[in-house]
């Protein structure tokens, strides 16, 4: 199974989950709620479960 981790949308406070290959990435991630893009480091609360 791959590993996810949760983040929340600095924009509308949506939280969603990542593969973790984009997590401590230059990789900007997609808000599925409202289409922000942002990077891991911007967001308000990360949850890294394993
Ligand atoms: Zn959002």
């Amino acid at each position: 199974m791959e590993r996810i981790f949760w983040v929340k949308c600095p924009k509308c406070g949506g939280r969603f989950c990542c593969d973790y290959e984009l997590r401590h990435s230059n990789l900007k991630l997609i808000c599925p709620f409202c289409h922000e893009q942002f990077l891991d480091a911007e967001s308000p609360e990360i949850d890294e479960r394993l």
